[in-house]
């Protein structure tokens, strides 16, 4: 069965001391998550470190990092790698947010080779994918979400499938507070997972973790998590609030 997961998505927000007070409040305050079920923290670099060292005693919180640049190392200044992450104990890292596709060009030949990137450093990527509203609005959002996963996932075997983890966020519902509703949600999960039945495996599809992204909060992320195929949140705005992510994680419990 898939794990599931809440994951924290802190974008480019909270410097040093406020960033380090939120996550004290959210790791002290949680309550042991039972097995199968993960809260992870995606901090900007910065805070990487002291993050690890607070949630290096529990076996339910996990750090992760917003992206890593595609080569080991070398001149590329400005970047941070995956073995640094690594090398931290970072077990996760974001990939392919439409943010990062949107600002910086990450297409899906640069996406495949950052995920065997992190994969060859022992971290697991969260595999972002999902279409803009004109895309939805034509009817062509599953076509589109298939191209998304095709063009990286068709590149990995099933061994290095089974330490990702993708996040469906369309993205009309990031940032906007319009959250896909349950329903909407569900039908594009079950048709990635029957991607991945075809691609791969039955097995793999049933193991793999699928997150739905986009203005999740503590009022919709109950239903969310109540379909069958919605293995749990990436979390943005309401991450940056202890009370409202602690509430996203317990409506996962
Ligand atoms: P919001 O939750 O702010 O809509 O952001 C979603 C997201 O992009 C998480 O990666």
């Amino acid at each position: 069965k898939a794990k599931s997961l809440v994951v924290a998505n802190w974008k480019m927000n909270k410097s040093y001391v406020p960033g380090i007070m939120l996550l004290n409040q959210i790791i002290s305050t949680l309550d042991p998550l039972p097995e199968g079920k993960e809260m992870v923290i995606c901090p900007p670099y910065i805070h990487l470190q002291t993050a690890q060292t607070l949630a290096k005693d529990r076996f339910d919180v996990y750090i992760g990092a917003q992206n890593c640049h595609v080569q080991k190392e070398g001149a590329y200044t400005g970047e941070i790698s995956a073995p640094m992450l690594a090398d931290l104990g970072i077990k996760y890292v974001i990939l392919g947010h439409s943010e990062r596709r949107r600002d910086f060009a990450e297409d899906g030949k640069m996406l495949t080779e950052k995920v065997k990137q992190a994969l060859r450093q022992g971290l697991q990527p969260i595999y972002c994918f999902g279409e803009p509203w004109p895309v939805r609005k034509e009817g062509q959002a599953q076509a589109f979400v298939e191209q998304q996963l095709q063009e990286v996932l068709g590149q990995l075997d099933a061994q290095q499938m089974e330490r990702i983890v993708l996040a469906y966020e369309p993205i009309w519902a990031i940032g906007t507070g319009q959250t896909a509703s349950p329903a909407e949600a569900e039908e594009m999960h079950a048709f990635i997972r029957a991607y991945l039945a075809k691609q791969f495996s039955e097995d793999l599809a049933q193991k793999t973790t699928i997150l739905y992204g986009g203005s999740c909060k503590p009022s919709n992320a109950a239903a969310l998590f109540a379909q069958p195929n919605i293995n749990g949140a990436l979390v943005g705005g309401a991450s940056l609030d202890a009370e409202d992510f602690l509430a996203i994680v317990e409506a996962g419990r």
